[in-house]
């Protein structure tokens, strides 16, 4: 480590390369076929102890999802309406809360002693170990170590940079999926008034496809199903996705549907514990027995090769509407509703059912069976999460999940809809709140009535063309409320490269993280308040909101005393930033009262409720118990505010993916201990990796095809548009996933997805196919 300040080291390390890691410390243990139990407990009570004390944490849990509470920073998974349990969180809740609620805090001294490049040297989940950000810290040009910098020198730090730039399109605004609701709302007016529609955000690296893929079809582009739903649904599909780890909370629901019956079909490459068996860990006479099975059917789809399962399993239909007409399909649906149907039918009848089950990798026979699973279900749900949405043809996924739905009428009605499940607590809520670089005319044009302003028409840069932006110049300050941009990103390489090229890099954080290493000339961490902390402007406590991933705006409000003054609300942050900003222009922005809205938060709401439909009479109707659920045509009255106003079919061609003899297709995956970006330990409990991360899960066959053995260390190459990127030292465990497909843990391996790798429509980074070979580590 160095000491000496501001000298700058002989070599300088990468500090955005993830450090290699002691392989041998790795254990490879079986895949667990059972999720939750007593290994959720006693590692929730551990998060709990270490990080927060019992008190503080006890404190904090009870009131984690509550009425009155504070809305859990982990998934945006739904609370129930009615009555709440007194714990009402899962194990991965627990961790997100015990490590923000932590009591260690990362002081001045802890800056002066590390360098920015000794700090780089560490892992992810060291640098999350060291706790909560206390002080604003800058790096000066040409400086070595973070110094501390007053608020209000940060804030005129900022202003003074983004005054300084010629084009207000020279800015990027990124948000990450925590923000709030009224601190998003501030910040995109922010940036609006200041110039530019660059608002990136983290759902452009996940649920962005699922958004482009409903609104084209369905008029909206969210889910259409309710907590209740899934009470009343006959089936439920779950495609690409971990629920166990990634919303640990829906196996509860999925827990109840399976008692009463309802049929689950698990849709992903890799058979998951979460979707297998269950033991509720509220439900203490079950700890020690076999838990409730989940799905009663398991199709481990091969990586990307859920559009042709989704047309195996149509075709099927189509073929027994055929033989029985009138039975099968739900024609007075289709005819009333939908738009499109004869040629979808004719386009599927000309796939060939070779090449669905090559495509699919599944079996004629399986695909039978889920179709008289789906024939015997009057109604269905289907979920799913990043496995459906990180790939090239990403929006056809989930366009064929709706034509699927559509065929039998499964949409707008009790039990059945498309239900994407957002990975992170408000990042819906930030899009409606016009967090996005790709507005409506509409909302420009009441914004604009509000505020009386002209917003920028210009469309701006989602999180590719911003990183684009950056290393070409052409993006000059980078701002990022929240998340860990540099790890979240493809290409790790070249994102870094373009975050270096930044005159300021500012990231608004909770906790040190990777990102923060790596940075422009001059660079500033903004320590900020997260749902656990009180937010006590001026004495007067406020709360703020959030939307969740079905639609339902509820209340958040903190309950524990801050663990450094010096640590503010992002809506200070940020109604700062835009004070200091726009003051320097003589418009609108600048006769804004900021600081009546930085003190009080029912301001703000009430500027939400006169700028964006369903937030009218804002602050009272989120006082209800619960919340209230924003206004959801397809789901309140099968309305489709589409192109045709009615529901779409559309035809997809099936995906090629061209691989050359020897190479595998990648999926990127988290662990058990990882939310995002955040790396809470080293073990995946439910896949059986223990104490490390660079691993890579291989077919048996395709190892021993290649002379590998388990424990063996590859280094992976990715393949595209003639251009290489290597990953080195990562340890084979043979796994069951099908034959040519790996996974890989990202962050360590966003360094091999390329830029320019990304969805047809929606430009997201295809971080789950990729292409890619390996050798053996020398
Ligand atoms: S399911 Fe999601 S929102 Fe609920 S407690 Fe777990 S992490 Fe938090």
């Amino acid at each position: 480590m160095s000491k000496d300040r501001n000298t700058p080291s002989k070599k300088p390390k990468p500090t955005w390369k993830v450090p290699l890691e002691d392989h041998k410390a790795l254990k490879i243990e079986e895949p667990s076929k059972l999720a939750g139990g007593m290994p959720a407990i006693m590692t929730s009570l551990s998060e709990t102890t270490k990080e927060m004390g019992v008190l503080r944490g006890g404190k904090a849990l009870l009131k984690a999802n509550q009425q009155g509470g504070f809305d859990c920073p982990g998934c945006a998974w739904p609370d129930p309406d009615d009555d709440r349990a007194i714990t009402e969180f899962c194990e991965n809740g627990v961790k997100a809360i015990a490590h923000e609620a932590t009591t260690k805090v990362i002081t001045e001294e802890f800056f002066q002693r590390w360098s920015i490049e000794a700090l780089g040297q560490q892992s992810d989940y060291w640098l999350n170990q060291q706790g909560r950000l206390g002080h604003p810290m800058v790096k000066e040009a040409g400086g070595t170590h973070y110094r501390p910098i007053a608020w209000e020198d940060a804030f005129i730090k900022m202003a003074k940079h983004l005054h300084a730039l010629e084009d207000p399109n020279e800015a990027i605004f990124y948000t990450s999926g925590r923000t709030s609701n009224e601190a998003a709302f501030l910040y995109q007016l922010f940036a609006r008034m200041y110039g530019t529609n660059n608002l990136p955000d983290s759902s452009n690296m996940c649920h962005e496809s699922s958004s482009v893929a409903l609104k084209e079809v369905i008029g909206i582009g969210k889910s259409t199903v309710t907590l209740e739903d899934f009470q009343h649904a006959d089936a439920i599909f779950i495609l690409g996705q971990n629920p166990g780890t990634n919303h640990p909370r829906m196996l509860a629901t999925l827990q109840q549907a399976a008692r009463r019956g309802c049929q689950i079909v698990s849709i992903n490459p890799l058979p998951e514990a979460g979707t297998t068996r269950f033991i509720h860990p509220q439900e203490f006479t079950t700890w020690l027995g076999h838990g409730t099975p989940l799905a009663t059917l398991f199709l481990p789809v091969k990586v990307n090769g859920d559009v042709a399962l989704l047309k195996g399993l149509m075709k099927e239909l189509l073929e027994r509407e055929e033989q029985q007409p009138g039975t099968i399909l739900d024609t007075a649906f289709i005819q009333q509703y939908t738009d499109g149907f004869e040629h979808f039918a004719r386009a599927l009848r000309q796939v060939s059912w070779d090449d669905i089950v090559e495509g699919s990798g599944i079996p004629r026979e399986d695909i039978h069976k889920a179709v008289d699973l789906v024939v015997n279900a009057k109604s269905i749900i289907c979920t799913w999460a990043m496995g459906m949405t990180q790939h090239k043809n990403a929006v056809a996924n989930m366009q064929e999940i709706i034509n699927f739905l559509l065929l039998r009428g499964n949409i707008g009605r009790q039990g059945a809809g498309p239900c994407p499940v957002r990975g992170h607590s408000n990042v819906q809520g930030d899009r409606t709140m016009g967090i996005t670089e790709n507005p409506a005319p509409e909302f420009l044009e009441t914004l604009g009535k509000v505020f009386d302003f002209h917003p920028p028409r210009q469309r701006g840069h989602d999180a590719v063309r911003g990183i684009k932006a950056m290393h070409e110049g052409r993006a000059k300050v980078f701002i990022a409320l929240g998340g860990n941009f540099l790890s979240a990103t493809p290409d790790t390489d070249y994102t870094a490269e373009a975050l270096t090229r930044c005159r300021l890099t500012v990231h608004i954080s909770t906790k040190l993280n990777r990102a923060h290493l790596v940075t422009g000339n001059e660079a500033l961490i903004l320590p900020a308040l997260g749902r656990t902390d009180k937010d006590n402007p001026n004495g007067n406590l406020q709360y703020v909101t959030t939307e969740n991933t079905m639609g339902i705006v509820q209340a958040s409000q903190g309950q524990l005393e801050p663990v450094s003054p010096d640590i503010k609300s992002e809506i200070y942050i940020v109604g700062n930033l835009a004070k200091d900003t726009l003051a320097y222009r003589k418009g609108p922005g600048s006769r804004i009262n900021w600081d009546h809205l930085m003190d009080n938060y029912d301001e703000i709401r009430s500027l939400i409720s006169q700028t964006i439909l369903g937030f009218e009479n804002y602050t009272k109707r989120v006082q209800h118990p619960g919340g209230f659920y924003l206004p959801n045509p397809v789901r309140d009255s099968r309305t489709f505010l589409t192109s045709t106003n009615k529901a779409n079919f559309t035809v997809h061609p099936l995906p090629k993916i061209t691989r050359e003899p020897g190479q595998l297709l990648m999926t990127t995956i988290r662990s058990h201990d990882q939310y995002n970006t955040t790396i809470y330990g080293l073990d995946d409990r439910y896949r059986g990796v223990k104490s490390g991360r660079r691993v890579i899960l291989m077919n048996q066959a395709d190892m021993e095809e290649r002379g590998l053995a388990k424990g063996d260390l590859v280094d992976i190459t990715s393949h595209h548009e003639g251009h290489t990127r290597t990953a080195e030292q990562f340890t084979v465990i043979p796994y069951p996933i099908p034959r040519t497909c790996v996974a890989t843990y990202f962050p360590e391996a966003n360094v091999l997805v390329p830029i320019d790798s990304v969805a047809d429509k929606s430009n997201t980074p295809t971080s789950k196919s990729i292409v890619v070979t390996v050798h053996r580590h020398s």
